[in-house]
């Protein structure tokens, strides 16, 4: 059949828009019919070459759609159901899978979008084959996926709040829930609050935190992430966030810090701004050659801990049900993450606008 996607075909070029072939299912897939597709910063990161693909691949890995048809062997699915698009497939048989962190699956390897099988399903207009990014390709009306990239939902969700929890809502989330296991009473500042770091105030708020401090360089995000639930916001573009963190916890700092940009300088910062005994959880994703410099006395005296945190460790199947739940009892606020929505054709508009800052999150919808 038929599909239109937006494909990368040169490193920092534009995003190509173009009608592709798609083949139909085979075993252990299926043909979704793509609702809504998230445009966040990884998928940029592909376009930039900073998260790496060999091209051309299809982008987008924030999605959610409906179930059109399914390959051979297909279980966990059927024509009509709904789901949320993974961007990690798992196997659900290894050490990892078995111990519910998913997201860490030995069993299935990078192959460079590619399906299980080492294969592609779409094709362009000369007959080349092109993968998939995460291997699911969300920005395009139709993708052939796997089916242990799917998260089964109720029918009841718009698909634009469920592709939501396909990437930035489970991260932020996950990393407080699960990762950071924040509790009660207790105290987190968030380095960088954007679509993600909004997700780590809500997830904070969740947990009960007392005191949640938004650290960032945009006053429009930091607006934001009061009306997330952030209880202190410092805006770094005219203060030295250290001085006034110290200052404002009585200069021992917070029992969680969590980057969420990527980049040396605030790993840096947020390990400062932990307290002794504290955690220090980094989210951003930052460049493959980029290193962190932690003083090692200070480590070891102090007892912080310094961990990473991947897709909210999410178990993704359970994970992305709760939050859902969460969402239907008003715990958290999806719709109004979504602060402009775009045609797949203005996919390169959608990136202008990342890039400038513009909005909490973008959405692709697909008629
Ligand atoms: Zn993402
Ligand atoms: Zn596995």
């Amino acid at each position: 059949m038929k599909c239109r996607s937006a494909v990368v075909y040169e490193h920092g070029g534009s995003v190509v828009v173009e009608d592709l072939n798609l083949a139909s299912p085979k075993d252990g897939e299926v043909l979704i019919r793509m609702g809504a597709s998230g445009i966040c910063q990884s998928d940029w990161s592909v376009v930039k070459g900073t998260i790496r693909y060999d091209l051309p691949i299809v982008l987008g890995h924030e999605g959610a759609g409906i179930v059109e048809a399914v390959g051979q062997g297909v279980t966990y699915v059927k024509p009509g159901d709904h789901a949320i698009l993974s961007f990690v497939t798992y196997c659900g048989l290894c050490r990892m899978c078995q111990s519910g962190r998913v997201v860490l699956c030995e069993g299935v390897l990078a192959n460079n979008g590619h399906l299980l099988d080492n294969t592609c399903r779409f094709t362009n207009r000369s007959g080349q084959p092109i993968p998939q990014m995460a291997r699911i390709g969300t920005m395009s009306n139709y993708a052939v996926v796997s089916e242990n990239s799917l998260i089964k939902i109720s029918s009841d969700y718009s698909l634009q709040k469920a592709a939501l929890v396909g990437c930035g809502v489970t991260t932020g989330i996950g990393a407080v829930t699960n990762t950071a296991q924040v509790q009660s009473g207790e105290s987190v500042a968030v380095i960088g609050v954007g679509g993600v770091g909004l997700n780590v105030i809500q997830g904070a708020r969740i947990a009960g935190a007392e005191r949640i401090f938004a650290i960032d360089l945009v006053q429009k995000k930091l607006d934001y992430a009061q009306q997330f639930g952030a209880t202190d916001s410092i805006n770094a573009s005219y203060t030295q966030p250290r001085e006034i963190m110290a200052e404002l916890t009585d200069g021992k700092g917070v029992d969680y810090a969590f980057e969420v940009i990527g980049q040396p300088e605030t790993i840096h910062l947020a390990y400062q701004v932990t307290r002794p005994g504290g955690m220090t959880v980094v989210i951003g994703i930052a460049e493959t050659s980029a290193d962190i410099q932690i003083p090692a006395q200070d480590l070891v005296r102090s007892e912080k801990r310094l961990v990473g945190s991947f897709y909210g460790s999410a178990n993704l199947r359970l994970d992305m049900q709760r939050i859902l739940d969460w969402y239907d009892q008003g715990k958290i606020k999806l719709s109004e993450l979504i602060t402009q929505t775009y045609s797949l054709d203005q996919v390169n508009q959608a990136f202008d606008d990342l890039n400038a800052g513009k909005n909490i999150r973008g959405m692709i919808l697909y008629d």
